[in-house]
Parts: structure tokens; C-alpha cells; sequence
């Protein structure tokens, strides 16, 4: 027995003991807020991963990972697949800042901060765009300025995800207002209980919103904590950048969610609603549009797995904008061949008005997932990425 197919066996006798069923099913288990409440299936199979150095199974041992190579990886995520476990921890610290910090940090911060991350004491905001800076983030106005071993930080940030659930906050402030405008940029960990930080959820149509808007009054950072050294975080922002975008696309192998991509009952809905009763469609289009789309969502996940098994970092660097668009924009053609599938039945709020579970969920992930193109930087942001960056057209 090859020693692959070895720790393929260890890796599957293990599970089988230590994953509680209540940590198995879709969708994910909440990101490591201090503030938020694990139920007590959740809680163990964190403990237990924890333990295991699995929650970022890639990182070295004493940051708190395994130490895992990218084949042992891949295994890990298959036997996670296999018995439909979610990954125990997700969220900005393993995926984005944790990444970050292990290339570009110092010694100081690496034994300070990814140890936190590995083990989800925490959660992360990440504060980047501004109301005046979105696409053209090198524009940001909010700014740091040092005073003795700590820096002040004042400015507003916006579309900050999750912010009020969140412990830590990374933030990307004008350290060098006189420099260039991509040369005085540092980015900076923030501590988020403190009276300089002060958050307001904005609210979106439905009512609920995981967005927020995070304002910086004299909020303190320590000197310690500029990531990438300071003034240069413009290139520590867009390596992270790269992180979030790989998460996106399923390819960062930092935490245990790189290609752990669930099946989607898509196909089978679809089915459901414009079928005969052998499960055949009549209507070419829609024949057609599922048929590609299917193949569509194959071709992604065979891409996903190439470029993991490619990698030599734990999240790639251009390749990351061309996955995550792709992905984006399947998933969201996924979503209107249902809503087209359902007809008027999908376009139904709540149940009241006699819609199924399955009816009023489709609506809603049909309106979130339209974010997918705008999330993580906008489809024509990425658009100009691959022409520049990969495809090396002028500037
Ligand atoms: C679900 C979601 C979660 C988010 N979470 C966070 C978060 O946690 N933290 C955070 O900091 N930000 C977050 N954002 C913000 C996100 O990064 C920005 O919305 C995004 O970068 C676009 O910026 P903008 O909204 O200011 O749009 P703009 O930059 O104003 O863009 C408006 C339009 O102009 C186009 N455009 C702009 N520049 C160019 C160009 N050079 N070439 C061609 N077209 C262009 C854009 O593609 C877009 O269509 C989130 C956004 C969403 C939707």
C-alpha cells in the first residue's frame, strides 16, 4: 500500500469515529465569531480538527496545521466529501489574513496571529472598500497615522461582510498621504472591541443583511501589526486579494474548504418543474441551457482540481481571477435556468403565499448570487485582470 492510499485509510478510519453527525449536511458552520454561539456537534468537530491540525491542513505544525502536502490535501478533501462533513471552520482568518500572514508577515506576527486563525478564536471583517473606493481601491482615503508604538486610524469603511459578528478587522489605510497613491498604503489588524470602531449593519432589500458599514474613530492598531511592512501594503492587500478570490473560486488550499464544492441539487430541481414524468425535458432550450450548464459545471470542478494540484502557495495568483469568474457566472446561469424553470412559482417571498421550501430558497439565492460578480472585485475588474495579467495585452 502506497503511503498516499495509508494516510487515505487513516484519514477515513478517523473521521468515521470523530465526525459528529450534527456537523454533517450542506452549507457551512459559522466562522469562528467569539459572539456567536457553536451548538455542541459543531463545537467538537472544531475541537477535534483543531486538534488534528486540520482546519488549515496545509499550514506547518506550529502554526497550528498538519503540515499536509498538496496530494495528502486533495485526499482529506475527498474523504470529507465522502461522508458529507463541512469543513469545521471557514471565513477571512484561514483564508484570507492567515495566508497573508504566513508569506508576508514577520516572525512576530506569525506566532501572535495564525495560531488565532487556526484555531477560529475569532472572526474576521475585511476593510477595504470605501464609498469612494470600490473597484479603484488604491484610492482610499482612511487613514493611519502613528503615534509612538500604535497608529491611529480614522475613515469609514463599507460593505464590510459580516462586521458585526466580527472580533478582528484587516484594514487597508493610507499610512503616507504624500506618496503616491499605491505607495502609501499599509494594511493593518485591527482589534474591533474597542470605542474607536464603531459598526451599523446596512440593510438590503431582503431585509437581512450580512453587509455593514465600519467607522474608525481614533481606533488603535499596534505598530507590531502592519502586515507586508509599512507604506507597502499595496502589495500585501493584493496578494490577500488573491486569497479571497481563490476561496471564491474554490482553489485556496490554506483552509479545508479548497475544492470541497458541493453537489448542487440544481439539475434535479429543474427537472422537478419543466420534466415529463421519465424525468425528460421537452423543451429544447431548456434542454440545451441545462446540458451546458451541467458540462459547464464539470469542466469547473476538473479546473478546480488542476490548479490545486498545481499549486506550489496555497492559493495561486492570476489564475484565481479566471476560476472565480467562471465559477461565478455558472453558478449564476444555474440560477436563472431555475428561476426559469419554476415560472411564476419561484417568484414567491415566503411560504404565505403557498411557495415551497425549495421555491422561496431559489428566489433568494437567485438575488444573492447576482453579488458573485460584483464580490471579491467585479466581473470587468477581473475581466481586465486575466487581459493584462494573463492573456499579457496592453495596458
Ligand atoms: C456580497 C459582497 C460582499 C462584499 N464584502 C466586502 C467586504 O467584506 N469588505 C470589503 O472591503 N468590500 C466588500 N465588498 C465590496 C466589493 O469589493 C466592491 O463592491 C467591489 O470591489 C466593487 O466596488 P464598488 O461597489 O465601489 O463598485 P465600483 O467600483 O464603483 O464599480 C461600479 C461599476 O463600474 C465598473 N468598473 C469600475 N472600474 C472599472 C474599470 N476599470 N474597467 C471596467 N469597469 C469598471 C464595475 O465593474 C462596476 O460594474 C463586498 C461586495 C459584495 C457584493
Amino acid at each position: 500500500m502506497s503511503m498516499l492510499e495509508e494516510f487515505r485509510e487513516e484519514t477515513r478510519d478517523w473521521l468515521k469515529t470523530n465526525c459528529p453527525d450534527g456537523a454533517k449536511g450542506p452549507g457551512y458552520i459559522p466562522i469562528g465569531s467569539k459572539s456567536v454561539e457553536l451548538d455542541s456537534d459543531v463545537k467538537l468537530w472544531l475541537e477535534r480538527m483543531v486538534e488534528k491540525g486540520w482546519t488549515v491542513p496545509t499550514w506547518p505544525k506550529e502554526f497550528g496545521g498538519a503540515n499536509l502536502n498538496n496530494d495528502e490535501y486533495r485526499v482529506l478533501i475527498e474523504e470529507l466529501k465522502r461522508i458529507n462533513a463541512r469543513p469545521p471552520l471557514t471565513g477571512r482568518g484561514v483564508n484570507y489574513i492567515g495566508p497573508t500572514i504566513l508569506e508576508l508577515g514577520t516572525e512576530d506576527q506569525k506566532a501572535r496571529w495564525l495560531t488565532v486563525c487556526a484555531r477560529g478564536e475569532g472572526a474576521w471583517a475585511m476593510g477595504y472598500s470605501e464609498p469612494g473606493a470600490g473597484s479603484d481601491l488604491a484610492s482610499l482615503s482612511t487613514r493611519a497615522e502613528r503615534r509612538g508604538d500604535q497608529y491611529l486610524l480614522n475613515g469609514r469603511k463599507t460593505w464590510t461582510s459580516d462586521a458585526a459578528y466580527c472580533d478582528y478587522i484587516f484594514v487597508l489605510a493610507r499610512t503616507a498621504p504624500e506618496k503616491p497613491k499605491h505607495d502609501g498604503i499599509s494594511l493593518i489588524l485591527v482589534d474591533m472591541h474597542q470605542e474607536g470602531v464603531e459598526v451599523s449593519p446596512i440593510t438590503l432589500l431582503s431585509g437581512a443583511s450580512p453587509f455593514c458599514e465600519t467607522i474608525f474613530e481614533d481606533a488603535i492598531a499596534s505598530a507590531r501589526d502592519i502586515v507586508g511592512g509599512v507604506d507597502k501594503g499595496w502589495t500585501a492587500g493584493k496578494r490577500l486579494l488573491q486569497f479571497e478570490r481563490s476561496t471564491h473560486a474554490g482553489i485556496n488550499i490554506s483552509g479545508s474548504q479548497g475544492g470541497l464544492t458541493q453537489e448542487s441539487d440544481l439539475p434535479e430541481l429543474v427537472r422537478k418543474y419543466v420534466g415529463t414524468d421519465s424525468g425528460k425535458i421537452a423543451d429544447f432550450g431548456m434542454r440545451e441551457r441545462l446540458l451546458r450548464y451541467e458540462m459547464n459545471t464539470k469542466s469547473q470542478q476538473i479546473t478546480q482540481k488542476r490548479a490545486i494540484e498545481e499549486l506550489h502557495a496555497r492559493a495561486p495568483a492570476f489564475t484565481s481571477s479566471a476560476v472565480k469568474l467562471t465559477n461565478a457566472l455558472n453558478i449564476q446561469e444555474g440560477d436563472e435556468i431555475l428561476m426559469d424553470a419554476m415560472g411564476p412559482s419561484g417568484y414567491r417571498w415566503n411560504d404565505e403565499s403557498g411557495a415551497t421550501k425549495d421555491e422561496v430558497a431559489a428566489l433568494k439565492r437567485w438575488l444573492y448570487q447576482k453579488s458573485l460578480t460584483i464580490a471579491g472585485g467585479t466581473k470587468e475588474v477581473q475581466l481586465n485582470i486575466i487581459a493584462k495579467r494573463v492573456l499579457g495585452l496592453p495596458d
